[in-house]
């Protein structure tokens, strides 16, 4: 078992190991002062363990409610936003009991931003169940929502009071699922972690991962610690996303994250080198090992629409736009691109 805790706007611990669901009662008994919990799933992650999670904090004494909504991103929206806070209205949830979220990123953005604005504020414990929850989006507090508009337009900075990162639940991820937390394994890194990326080139790690979450965990905490509200080193983070953004919204949405993710750091590293920004070198090996991840490296989308859905993204500022661009094996910087150029580096990284 590993703990990384965090300082942020609020401490708390992460903890990472087997076994952990059967722990949230005692987790919670000791972080809630109230003795009501309402867990908030999906309907695909409901069968597998929510009954786990209930006896837990019933052991402990806790009345528990369950909220379970259909599983997929099309759910993280206002309705489903709204529909949990009349939940727990109804369910006569006060500011002293909590929310428990169990699940992948979808639950945890959702359930996150309910437990910050329900009553201006309640407890809420993260339990991801998936690869790119646990290494990413239960730690660090962004929560949203979709809005119409685009993805993520609503939300808020709110971090939870703890997170149990049980390894047991990966074990039930379908081989896609696994594959798109491993584009976030990769660009941790890409952005500053030679010997993480030394050790996926070993081998793979999805029998005994607890040393790669930990450690891919412990690089957010720190970028988390220097940057909360992401206005600088945070936004390191973003390595492949703006791009990739930009892919996902061409495909309507029916790629993943994941591999949207994979592609897009293989064209901004492509076109870092043409830019002589990084080694040639880089290129080729990182997508040998994307490829060894099960994860895509390139799209049928031509460099105008991508650039016009990249465009879109809220990376941009005025005239330029924030990419992330690796500079070595294992290093990546910030770099503000002028808008009008980001069409051209995307073709020249596709070329690459
Ligand atoms: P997800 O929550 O939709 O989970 C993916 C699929 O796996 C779903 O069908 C889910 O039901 C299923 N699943 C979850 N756990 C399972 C398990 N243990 N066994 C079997 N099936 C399981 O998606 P995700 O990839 O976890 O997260 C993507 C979301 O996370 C996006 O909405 C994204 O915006 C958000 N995100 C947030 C942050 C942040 O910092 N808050 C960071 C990255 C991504």
């Amino acid at each position: 078992m590993t703990t990384v805790t965090v300082k942020a706007s609020r401490t708390y611990d992460v903890t990472i190991g087997r076994g952990l669901l059967a722990q949230v009662g005692k987790e919670a008994a000791r972080l809630l002062k109230g003795r009501s919990a309402a867990v908030v799933t999906d309907s695909n992650v409901a069968p597998l363990y929510l009954d786990r999670v209930k006896d837990a904090l019933e052991g402990e004494g806790f009345r528990v409610c369950t909220f379970v909504f259909p599983a997929g991103e099309a759910s993280k929206n206002g309705a489903t936003y709204l529909n949990l806070l009349e939940f727990l209205a109804r369910e006569q949830i006060t500011r002293t009991d909590g929310l428990v979220a169990l699940g992948g990123g979808v639950v945890g953005d959702l359930t996150g931003f309910a437990a910050d604005t329900f009553l201006r504020g309640i407890g809420f414990l993260q339990l991801p169940t998936t690869l790119l929850a646990a290494v990413d989006a239960s730690v660090g507090g962004k929560t949203a929502i979709d809005l119409q508009g685009g993805k993520n337009l609503a939300g808020a900075f709110y971090q939870p009071l703890g997170v149990l990162c049980d390894l047991d639940t990966l074990d039930t991820l379908p081989p896609e699922t696994f594959a798109d937390g491993c584009a976030e394994v990769i660009k941790y890194g890409m952005i500053g972690g030679p010997d993480l990326l030394a050790k996926l080139e070993q081998g793979t790690f999805r029998q005994d991962p607890e040393e790669i979450v930990a450690r891919c965990i412990a690089m957010k905490r720190d970028l988390v610690e220097q940057d909360e509200f992401d206005t600088g080193a945070r936004q390191l983070l973003n390595l492949g996303h703006t791009i990739g953004h930009g892919i996902e919204a061409c495909s309507g949405y029916t790629l993943s994250h994941g591999k949207a993710v994979a592609i897009g750091m293989a064209l901004v590293t492509g076109g870092a080198a043409a830019f002589g920004l990084c080694p040639a070198e880089v290129l080729p090996r990182l997508k040998r090992l994307l490829q060894r991840y099960d994860l895509p490296v390139e799209t049928a989308y031509s460099s105008a629409e991508l650039y016009e859905k990249t465009l879109s993204d809220k990376k941009r500022t005025g005239d330029t736009i924030q990419l992330v661009v690796p500079t070595a094996w294992g290093r990546s910087v910030l770099h503000r691109v002028p808008v009008r150029q980001l069409e051209d580096w995307i073709t020249k990284g596709a070329a690459q």
